[in-house]
């Protein structure tokens, strides 16, 4: 048998080139757009103003206390990482930490949390059965350009159990301080419909379970197809094999005793983005009386 003739090597070398271009553009569009939204959702684009005066303004409209955990520095820039404060009535009540905005181009969770604020200044006995801790911007520099990054072109995010970024090892010092009974870390997903959360070490699935329902029937959203139906749940053995070391999972190795990330697909609507975060707080904060977290 005579193998058919192949292609002149002309042509392959042609070939071989034009997949090598391919390949480049596809690695390049990845590498922008998972930075920058408007190449993704151009069309969409949020309207959020990113100014941190303005934002400074907007927290300190809430009425409550707005003080600067520490600043930030990249070059000459030194921005502040902020945190705002609610007291309980009983002193010994469980204390909720909140986040977002650690990556700087998911807007939403910053915009929960600001909603948020301004709700627990105005209708302080509607939280008076926890303590509040809330940290609305995590990484200021990534969110005053719109990109993922801290001002190091590090992955903030993934900065906790080891790692050594600025924002890192503010928000470390202040949770440990803190004792947080629960923390929720706010983020957005380019990649799956609906929303879906990350659950560390969780022992009340039930509740968590609650939350997902709650959010689905409010908003009309479906979770996503992620782990087991919307909770991607690592349980404590495998702490240390996690990959993705986010501040929940650096909460639950030292102390807190329910921690989350929460993600909605960026797609969505700001404002359907914003109810999703502000229910997934609201259902697992519940896990903190759970008389009632089960029902
Ligand atoms: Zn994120």
């Amino acid at each position: 048998m005579v193998a058919p003739p192949g292609p002149p090597p002309g042509l392959r070398r042609r070939a071989l080139r034009l997949l090598v271009i391919c390949l480049a553009l596809v690695a390049a569009w990845y590498g922008l757009s998972y930075k920058r939204d408007w190449l993704y959702f151009y069309a969409r684009q949020d309207t959020v103003a990113r100014s941190l005066p303005e934002l400074g303004a907007a927290l300190g409209r809430t009425g409550l206390n707005l003080q600067t955990l520490g600043q930030v520095s990249y070059g000459a820039s030194n921005l502040p990482l902020w945190v705002l404060r609610k007291p309980a009535l009983n002193p010994a009540a469980p204390t909720i930490c909140l986040m977002a905005g650690i990556h700087g181009n998911e807007p939403a969770g910053v915009e929960a949390l600001l909603a948020l604020l301004h709700d627990l200044a105005a209708r302080p006995a509607a939280f008076a059965t926890h303590r509040y801790v809330v940290v609305p911007l995590a990484n200021p520099w990534g969110w005053e350009r719109d990109l993922r990054h801290n001002g190091d072109n590090r992955d903030t995010a993934r900065q906790f159990v080891s790692g050594s970024a600025q924002e890192a090892m503010l928000l470390k010092n202040l949770f440990t301080a803190e004792r947080c009974d629960l923390l929720v870390d706010l983020h957005e997903d380019r990649f799956h419909d609906g929303f879906y959360l990350l659950a560390y070490g969780e022992s009340n699935m039930a509740g968590v379970e609650n939350t997902l329902k709650t959010i689905e029937s409010a908003t009309g959203v479906s979770r996503a197809s992620r782990g087991d139906h919307g909770v991607l749940a690592f349980q404590s053995a495998e702490f240390d094999g996690i990959v993705l070391t986010t501040a929940p999972l650096w909460a639950r190795m030292h102390g807190a005793g329910h921690a989350f990330v929460v993600e909605t697909h960026d797609a969505l609507p700001l404002a359907q983005r914003v109810a999703i975060h502000r229910l997934a707080i609201e259902g697992l904060s519940r896990l903190l009386t759970p008389e009632t977290s089960g029902q």
